[in-house]
């Protein structure tokens, strides 16, 4: 979906939100974790297929009052664990 292709119908008719997205209340659809007193913030990407219809969210590290952690940093932030 991210190269512009969609994995479902192969159209090269995807579009995706821009970096003033209108996903939730507050333009993004954003969610946190916490490692002791640090916080990472994200926001979403969707990408949408004109052709077909189907829809992708991806996560992205966003700035939000000077914090900014990679995905990575979920991997030890309460409230998430690994899908086994
Ligand atoms: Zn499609």
């Amino acid at each position: 979906m991210k190269n512009g292709i969609c994995p479902m119908c192969q159209s090269n008719e995807v579009y995706m939100t821009d970096d003033n997205n209108n996903l939730g209340e507050e333009g993004m659809l954003m969610f946190y974790g916490y490692v002791d007193r640090e916080m990472g913030a994200y926001a979403s990407d969707l990408y949408v297929c004109l052709t077909c219809g189907y829809m992708a969210l991806f996560a992205t590290p966003t700035v939000l009052k000077g914090k900014h952690k990679e995905l990575t940093f979920l991997k030890e932030a309460r409230d998430w664990k690994k899908v086994v």
